[in-house]
């Protein structure tokens, strides 16, 4: 039996881990469960589940739900504010950690459980898109196991070889005779969008994507493809590669999750549904196999297959992530602030969609050349970025 902690666990990829460990009661146990704000949703996983621990950032909203749970003779233990994330996230109980906290918030939490050596799961791209290399040396530091959700990330790490997913991080990629990472996305609901028609789009059109279902700031992200370029960080950190060595293919049905391209000429593809699930139930069993509830890829019913390549003047931002990743640390931080700060605002509908580029591309000019090291830098950049993004909506947008 392994002890299960979720951060994030009423989001899109929380919901989808519990649905998994539903059909596996012989194999985990739902350790503890956090949440930002939403009691309600919490309040039902604890009663289904029945978690040791429930852990929720917002003090009152804590305070409901211990209320509630205790009115429901309901066993678990309600613990509030940010730090009882990582309390949880480090517990001793702990085997198993899944990130799955969006933005920069999940940075501290994911850490802690990193640096306990537990298995974690990490859906929470963010945190290695503003501490690649700090994390990823920590998880040798610490012989934690880092196993990723990231579909298309999961699907690369599929397609290594053995050697490399026990130790995906200390050798270059070429000395396993890989010569590329094909990164696939499916472009998002505005791949065939007039780009005059840009100015107009809408939150509710932004978070309508074609083939998957998450949350709303991932969701603007795989509008503006941001996300891939995130996903493109994230790929550099996570398989210890330069930015030559990834390249970014538009694969509108989303069914190839991601490709290894190896120097004999082979590639190697993942195939799947285009659900969460798949790539939760990989990592949580791992390395062996288990059932998970998405139903079979059928060859009968699929028809396109096809493939292009990103166009920069519709995904700028794509390029820009691209851009700050041959940077390094310090101008990946701060995209990465500037762009939470400006998907908040477009969701809010302060800014226009085309905005977002802008507030983002005025970040990476500030911050482009500014070096981060230790996690007080990098935590401490983040706010200055967030700041001077919030300056820039005021003044500009
Ligand atoms: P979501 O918005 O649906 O859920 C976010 C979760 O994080 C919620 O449980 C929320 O309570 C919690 N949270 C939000 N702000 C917080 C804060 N300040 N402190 C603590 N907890 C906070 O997001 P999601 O779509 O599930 O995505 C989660 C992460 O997984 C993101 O980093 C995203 O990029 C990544 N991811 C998601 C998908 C997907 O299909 N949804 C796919 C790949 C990667
Ligand atoms: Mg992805």
């Amino acid at each position: 039996m392994r002890n299960v902690v979720i951060l994030g666990s009423t989001g899109s990829i929380g919901m989808s881990t519990l649905s998994v460990l539903e059909q596996h009661p012989d194999k985990y146990q739902v350790f503890a469960l956090t949440a930002a704000t939403q009691t309600d949703k919490l309040l039902q996983q604890c009663l289904e589940f029945k978690p040791r621990y429930a852990a929720m950032v917002d003090v009152t909203a804590a305070q409901s739900l211990k209320v509630q749970l205790q009115q429901a003779g309901s066993k678990t233990e309600v613990l509030a504010g940010v730090e009882s994330l990582s309390y949880v996230a480090a517990a001793s109980e702990a085997d198993i950690v899944m990130a799955a906290i969006v933005g920069a918030a999940g940075l501290l939490p994911t850490l802690a459980a990193v640096e306990q050596g537990k298995t974690v799961l990490l859906a929470n791209k963010e945190a290695l898109v503003m501490s690649g290399e700090l994390f990823i040396n920590k998880v040798q530091q610490h012989k934690a196991t880092l196993l990723p959700i990231d579909s298309e990330h999961n699907a690369i790490f599929q397609c290594l070889p053995a050697a490399m997913q026990q130790q995906s991080h200390s050798q270059a990629i070429a000395s396993y005779g890989i010569s590329k990472l094909l990164l696939t996305g499916s472009g998002g609901p505005f791949l065939t969008t007039n780009l005059a028609d840009f100015d107009q789009i809408t939150p509710n059109q932004a978070v309508a994507h074609p083939n998957w279902s998450m949350g709303a700031k991932i969701s603007v992200d795989s509008a503006t493809m941001m996300n891939k370029g995130l996903e493109f960080i994230e790929a550099r950190w996570l398989f210890n590669c330069q930015p030559d060595d990834i390249e970014v293919v538009i694969h509108p049905q989303s069914i190839i999750h991601s490709m290894v391209q190896y120097s004999d000429g082979s590639v190697l593809a993942q195939l799947g549904q285009p659900d969460m699930r798949t790539p939760i139930a990989h990592a949580l069993a791992f390395p062996e196999r288990m059932a998970s509830p998405v139903s079979p890829l059928s060859f009968k019913q699929m028809r396109d297959f096809t493939f292009t390549q990103p166009d920069r003047a519709r995904y700028p931002n794509l390029y820009l992530a691209i851009t700050a990743c041959q940077y390094g640390q310090g101008a990946t931080t701060a995209i990465n602030a500037a762009n939470e700060v400006a998907v908040a605002a477009f969701l809010k509908q302060q800014i226009r969609f085309t905005d977002i580029y802008r507030v983002n591309a005025a970040s990476l000019e500030q911050f482009a050349q500014t070096k981060v090291c230790t996690l007080d830098e990098i935590l401490q950049l983040d706010q200055l970025a967030r700041q001077k993004a919030e300056h820039f909506i005021r003044k500009h947008c």
